[in-house]
């Protein structure tokens, strides 16, 4: 092994544990009483009041606004102002529960409830040693995709019609973002592929890895469908008083039809963007009304490095350095390095893009940074077969490396053949 360290391992799976339980899991059907979201809040009530959790983070309407934000609710009664899934995405949830975590050990045990994508970033961050999973159960949730923030903010009510509107005709519609329009993870797929070349394919993993979903497809409102995902899923719904069922055809049924037409939609958007950011010219076009505010960065679950190369003194420049600079060229343009700062960020965290949108959401200019990011991050998933939020224990390719790994890099005649099997017999 070169440098020999640690050794990737290939298509992870779930614990023999989970992957033996799943064999003889029943999801649970619960009928709606008055309304999905009002179905959703009792069982977290029953959460706290059996203390199977002490205490549960959500998304929340801010009181008497338009506004949402998370909350840590402990008192069940507060639950009331908790909306499952608001129509906008104001601070993605892999952010809020990464701010729980950080910093000290935690006894408590707490529930989160998030969208996919949100769940996903949760992992990748778990994965990072940014959230401690250990006494959080994830709970995720169908998610028909949200309205972009500055639609939402320039007029609330109407954005909020259509959200409902697009829950109607799940995400068929042009008020969501581009990404959400795009979103082939808006359900649980269990041993699902991600994508048409993904790894998953040769038997995979449950994404993103909750330990319980909500599943609102195929229910009409009627039903909603629970699906313990993990051992600790399944030991927290035994705890309530649930009628079991052990087929979940309808919902399943569903996802998959609605996947279908997403992938759809993902195939046609790559074969668009492939030519958009094609060169560097193109790349950069795409940037050049960039103000380099970071807003994006700051946005994004992922990118969590608490000082940050471009916000550090490194990029700073004497005004004679400055001078010297524009003397070179003619000009020098301020603020400077925006294109270093966008292929550094991708370069950082590409392979962990959950694709939620919370950069593009974030960008007082209106560039496309999140679709960029995705079209370029599925790319390099692609290529070394990750798939970010799946499998808790599934280290980030570049922590890590494979015995038989970039062997159509290797330098010919530099001692190491370019075949990955000779080459292992050299290293
Ligand atoms: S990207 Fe959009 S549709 Fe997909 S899970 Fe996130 S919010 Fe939902
Ligand atoms: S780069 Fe954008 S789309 Fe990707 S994880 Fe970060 S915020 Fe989400
Ligand atoms: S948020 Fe928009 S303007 Fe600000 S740095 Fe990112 S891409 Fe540039």
């Amino acid at each position: 092994m070169v440098n020999g360290d640690v050794k990737r391992e290939e298509t992870p799976m779930n614990s023999a544990q989970d992957m033996k339980n799943r064999n003889s899991l029943k999801g649970k059907i619960v009928l709606v009483d008055g309304e999905n979201r009002k179905t959703i809040i009792d069982l977290m009530k029953q959460l706290l009041e059996k203390k199977c959790l002490d205490a549960i983070l959500v998304p929340s309407q801010v009181p008497d606004t338009d506004s949402y934000t998370w909350l840590l609710v402990q008192e069940g009664s507060l639950l009331d102002l908790c909306d499952p899934l608001p129509p906008v995405m104001t601070v993605q949830g892999g952010k809020a529960l990464s701010s729980l975590t950080k910093h000290g050990e935690m006894e408590a045990n707490i529930g989160a409830l998030m969208r996919p994508c949100e769940i996903e970033a949760v992992v990748e961050l778990h994965k990072l040693k940014q959230i401690d999973l250990d006494h959080i159960i994830l709970f995720s949730i169908d998610c028909p995709g949200t309205v972009p923030l500055s639609d939402y903010m320039r007029d609330p009510q109407k954005m909020a019609e259509n959200f409902k509107e697009s829950i109607k005709k799940w995400g068929e519609s042009e008020s969501l973002r581009p990404i959400c329009q795009i979103c082939d993870r808006f359900s649980l797929f269990p041993f699902a592929p991600s994508s048409p070349k993904s790894s998953l394919s040769q038997g995979g993993a449950d994404l993103p890895a909750s330990d319980i979903h909500i599943g609102l497809l195929g229910g009409n409102d009627e039903k909603i469908f629970l699906w313990p995902v993990t051992q600790r899923g399944k030991d927290l719904l035994k705890k309530l008083d649930l009628s079991v069922h052990d087929n979940l055809e309808v919902w399943e049924s569903k996802v998959e039809e609605v996947r279908e037409e997403k992938l759809k939609k993902r195939t046609a958007f790559h074969d668009e963007w492939s030519t958009k950011i094609k060169g560097v010219d193109n790349f950069a076009a795409i940037f050049d009304e960039c103000i380099n505010c970071h807003n994006c960065m700051e946005a994004c679950p992922v990118c969590y490095c608490q000082q940050c190369y471009f916000d550090s003194q490194l990029l700073t420049l004497t005004p004679e350095a400055y001078l010297e600079r524009a003397q070179k060229r003619g000009s020098l343009r301020f603020p400077l390095d925006t294109l270093l700062f966008h292929i550094g960020r991708m370069s950082h965290m590409a392979l962990s893009c959950v694709s939620c949108g919370a950069c593009e959401d974030a960008c007082p200019m209106s560039i496309p940074v999140a679709q960029v990011f995705t079209a370029v991050g599925d790319q390099v998933q692609d290529y070394f077969k990750y798939v970010p939020g799946r499998e808790k224990e599934e280290s980030p390719p570049l922590q890590i490396f494979l015995e038989d790994e970039f062997g159509d890099v290797e330098t010919p005649g530099d001692g190491l053949e370019t075949s990955h099997g000779e080459a292992k017999e050299n290293v």
